[in-house]
């Protein structure tokens, strides 16, 4: 199962100074291969997971223990993805999930769905996992099992979506695109939304790992897909979240079809080695699930000291993109995939040529439209109370930003002098989302810790009520994608530790959580 973060975000262009591009270097999604092993054997799978892999060349638990405390030091709130291989397999899985959620991260997992009974979901919420992604790529059996090379696989990943839904933790649900589903591409979407998915992720292949002996669709095919899933992202707005993964490029029909569409609040390039990483069962760092090229060993060097000085996530942050990604007027919105820049030519930083687009090369660059977008931090300009604060704490890092300057200028507009639990919600009800759903995991605070309230009478975090949650989140489903720049943040940057959280208690019934806004653990 696969957990990318593709649209997340960013990283520098040609246009961007090395020093400007390295300031926003910030893990806000941290992407975990806990294991090679799987139960199953798919095809495309980019980690080339089976189960034939040994259990001996996993990190130990207290090593992935370390490895989290070293991460919590760089970034105090980032969302952390549990994958594999499938990562159900672990026995530790909880006991890891526990600690990174213990210490402020945003834990989500990605599973195949096959091993995901009753008894796991309940153990997981109460390890502090705020949502599941599920990969289904058919539904039809008979193609499902056969590209999963599981018998039965279909049939268990469907009761592990009812599961989830009866046990109320939010999921995902993600599909790998070939010519064989193509034509279900409509049915898939309409039954995750049926099923009450928080997001439909679409991934496009990328030729690493045993999916390197697949070809993806033809740039045409590809450029007809996306524009269809830019469609469909336009019809299920406010229902379900709709995505490609793998191919920035949707964004440049989202653009197209509608230059002020939500999905363009999101930093929507690669974040792969700028506020995105991926670590490897063995511990070893890499940009991106599928790059497996290697920043650093984390068994003998700490994260910190890997995220601020590799050669070459400084070379993903400061790097000028080759080919055509280089002179496109969509590099700032697009970029196209590194990762399969580099399966097509061993040069991450070279033309994405799954794309059938040709830029002119003489058209100005297409620039965001928002000044804070997700994943950039925005400075603070009135007065919080405590209890506020506290609760903007809670709230992932890459979306911190966005809730701060929102929250603000609904404050300024009324004249109120300072932002209280109460003014944060006043701007949770003002939001227009679709209340018949709860609002994603990231885009909540995480909950707040036992026996510990928020000031003011309440007692129940933001995150806890069912209807329109969010503090100032989004004004939509569509308003989270993923990290962004951070902006004032130096090279490898440190953010600020908020206060020590003790472990969250089991998730009540009215706060499931999530989507992994991107990262997916198997595909
Ligand atoms: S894609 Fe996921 S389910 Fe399939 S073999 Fe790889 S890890 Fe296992
Ligand atoms: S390199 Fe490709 S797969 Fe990796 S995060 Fe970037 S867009 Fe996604
Ligand atoms: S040429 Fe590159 S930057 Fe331009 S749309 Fe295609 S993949 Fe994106």
């Amino acid at each position: 199962m696969k957990v990318d973060l593709p649209i997340l975000n960013a990283w520098a262009t040609e246009a961007t100074p090395p020093q400007t591009a390295a300031a926003g270097a910030i893990p806000h999604v941290v992407a975990w291969n806990l294991t090679q092993r799987c139960n199953l054997a798919c095809a495309h799978c980019y980690i080339s997971a089976g189960s034939w892999h040994s259990s001996r060349a996993e990190l130990p638990t207290d090593t992935c223990r370390r490895i989290i405390d070293e991460i919590l030091e760089v970034n105090p709130a980032p969302m952390l993805i549990l994958s594999g291989g499938e990562p159900l397999l672990r026995d530790d899985l909880e006991q890891i999930a526990a600690h990174a959620s213990a210490g402020g991260a945003t834990v989500v997992v990605g599973t195949n769905g096959t091993r995901l009974t009753a008894a796991r979901i309940e153990s997981l919420k109460a390890a502090g996992v705020r949502g599941v992604a599920i990969s289904v790529d058919s539904l039809d059996p008979a193609y499902h099992d056969r590209f999963r090379h599981g018998g039965g696989a279909l049939e268990e990943a469907l009761a592990a979506v009812e599961q989830l839904r009866a046990q109320r933790l939010d999921f995902v649900i993600q599909t790998t695109l070939t010519r064989g589903n193509r034509a279900e591409l409509e049915r898939l979407v309409a039954w995750a939304a049926e099923q009450g998915a928080v997001s439909f992720n679409l991934y496009f292949i990328v030729a690493t790992g045993r999916a390197g002996r697949m070809q993806g669709l033809p740039p045409s095919e590809n450029d007809e897909v996306l524009r269809d899933l830019a469609r469909l992202q336009r019809e299920y707005r406010g229902r379900l979240m709709i995505r490609s993964k793998c191919q920035p490029q949707l964004m440049r029909h989202v653009h197209a079809a509608d230059p002020d569409s939500p999905l363009l609040n999101y930093e929507t390039r690669c974040p792969c080695g700028v506020q995105y990483c991926r670590i490897t069962p063995e511990g070893m760092l890499t940009p991106c699930p599928y790059m497996p090229v290697v920043a650093g060993d984390l068994r003998d060097s700490s994260f910190g000291d890997v995220w601020r000085t590799s050669p070459v996530f400084a070379a993903l942050r400061a790097g000028s993109l080759g080919g055509k990604c280089g002179r496109c007027e969509y590099r700032k919105l697009c970029g196209g995939c590194r990762a399969r820049a580099y399966a097509q030519t061993g040069d991450f930083l070279a033309a994405d040529e799954s794309c059938a687009y040709e830029p002119a090369g003489d058209v100005p660059v297409i620039e965001r439209q928002r000044e804070v977008t997700y994943g950039m931090a925005a400075p603070e300009t009135m007065s919080w109370a405590p209890a506020a604060r506290q609760r903007l704490e809670r709230v992932p890092s890459f979306v911190r930003g966005v809730v701060t300057a929102r929250v603000e200028a609904w404050a300024r507009q009324r004249g109120y002098a300072e932002i209280t639990p109460a003014v944060m919600d006043e701007v949770r009800r003002s939001l227009p989302v679709d209340f018949s759903k709860r609002m994603p995991f990231f885009l909540r605070p995480s909950p707040p810790p036992p026996g510990r309230g928020e000031g003011g009478g309440e007692g129940e975090g933001i995150d806890s009520r069912r209807r329109g949650s969010g503090s100032g989140a989004p004004a939509n489903q569509d308003g989270g994608r993923g990290p962004d720049r951070v902006r004032g943040q130096g090279r490898g940057a440190t953010l600020p530790r908020p206060r020590p959280r003790p472990r969250p208690g089991p998730l009540s019934m009215g706060d499931n959580a999530s989507e992994p806004p991107t990262p997916a653990s198997h595909a």
